[in-house]
């Protein structure tokens, strides 16, 4: 029984496509892997919040024994829904100027339990074709039709509205804001029109890569493009810039009524501890004052992104993810094993997480390097041929 997975595990060594768990250990800003000492480039923790120690540190002194509560115990529909719950999405209710906010266990959570809840026979979702895996599993949860449309190719997007628009009850527009493998973004301006062109299209935008990196308060893309309350389902997460774990909904009170009552993955789940959702509380009430990093953040986006153009990559993109496209899955293999002698912990990102032939060591940028640390990096970068 165990022969057929033995072949698919060889077969996946032979294409330089098997996967195995990494054995790390952190140190703030650096990670240990085999005896050696590495700059991260590979976290999601974009503001530098998850190796701050002083951050940390204030956060525990806010504790006593009777605060820090490890467990909700339950789900939140019978016990498990304390007050900090509440208060968190006050909070966020309040940052984006929206109705209401809804909290999940992950973003995970959120993209499997949203859509099956909402996108029922007589809907249609027209999902970018580089969404997500949680959002591609949310969308065969589903009852909905689907249809991919070309990476933010908006005039495909605006024909297929133009087709599909009176043939189903509703049309959900599924995408992120920023994408994860391509570090590229949604043309959301483009969006919001195309979707304020019909009576019955609704925006669905994960901003899992943006939030807390993006606007001026770091709410994220919509943030930056003023078109919020456009949105009818703004996701984040929590686990990447706001070093925590869970994630956010933003959206009208009737849905978020709609989804309590719906949403299997926030009823059939334990929710989180509420000593997490105080510590999620105490950095998102600090992201509108950290625009300092963001802007550091920036600069050295900027930088690296030009220098991996200039070595002569396929490098796509806007934003602090910052894609080397290398190709095959056993060059770029060995070019994050060679970048990895040189200091810098890079992971090489292959088939089936991006298409066939598109192999790339994906750079992921936080606000804790230094602009010294990218120039070193930028005169280690292989070039192409
Ligand atoms: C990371 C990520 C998620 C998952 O969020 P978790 O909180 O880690 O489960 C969802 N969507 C996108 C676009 C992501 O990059």
């Amino acid at each position: 029984m165990c022969s057929s997975i033995e072949q698919e595990l060889d077969a996946l060594r032979a294409q330089s496509n098997l996967r195995t768990l990494p054995l790390l250990k952190h140190d703030g800003r650096m990670v240990v892997a085999d005896g050696k000492r590495m700059l991260n480039l590979s976290s999601n923790d974009y503001l530098g919040l998850a190796s701050d120690l002083r951050l940390r540190t204030a956060f525990l002194h806010t504790l006593t024994p009777d605060t820090f509560i490890p467990s909700s115990s339950s789900s939140r529909l019978l016990t498990g829904n304390f007050p900090v719950y509440g208060e968190l999405e006050a909070l966020l209710a309040q940052l984006f100027g929206a109705e209401a906010a809804l909290l999940f266990n992950s973003g995970y959570h959120a993209n499997t339990g949203i859509l099956p809840a909402v996108a029922d026979a007589q809907t249609l979702i027209l999902a970018d074709k580089l969404v997500h895996a949680s959002m591609i599993d949310g969308i065969r949860l589903s009852a909905a039709r689907c249809i991919r449309y070309r990476h933010n190719d908006m005039k495909q997007l605006e024909r297929l509205l133009q087709e599909y628009h009176n043939r189903y009850r509703q049309i959900i527009v599924v995408t992120e804001s920023v994408f994860s493998m391509d570090g590229d973004e949604a043309d959301l301006p483009t969006l919001v029109g195309l979707k304020h062109t019909y009576n019955n299209v609704w925006l669905y935008v994960d901003e899992a890569h943006a939030f807390g990196v993006r606007g001026k308060n770091g709410l994220g893309c919509a943030e930056e493009h003023d078109c919020i309350c456009d949105i009818d389902f703004l996701v984040g997460t929590f686990g990447k810039a706001a070093a925590s774990t869970g994630a956010y909904l933003v959206c009208k009170h009737v849905i978020k009524a709609y989804l309590v009552n719906r949403m299997r993955t926030l009823i059939f789940t334990t929710a989180l501890p509420p000593v997490n959702i105080a510590w999620t509380r105490f950095v998102v009430a600090q992201l509108p004052g950290m625009s300092q990093r963001r802007a550091h953040l920036t600069h050295i986006s900027r930088l690296l992104r030009e220098a991996v153009g200039q070595a002569g990559y396929g490098c796509p993109g806007s934003s602090h993810i910052v894609p080397m496209i290398v190709g095959a899955s056993n060059r770029t293999l060995q070019q994050a094993a060679q970048l990895q002698q040189q200091g810098f912990y890079v992971s090489a990102v292959r088939p089936p997480t991006v298409p066939e032939g598109t192999s790339r060591i994906r750079f992921s940028l936080t606000a804790a390097v230094t602009t010294e640390e990218v120039e070193q990096l930028i005169r280690c970068l292989p070039r192409v041929g």
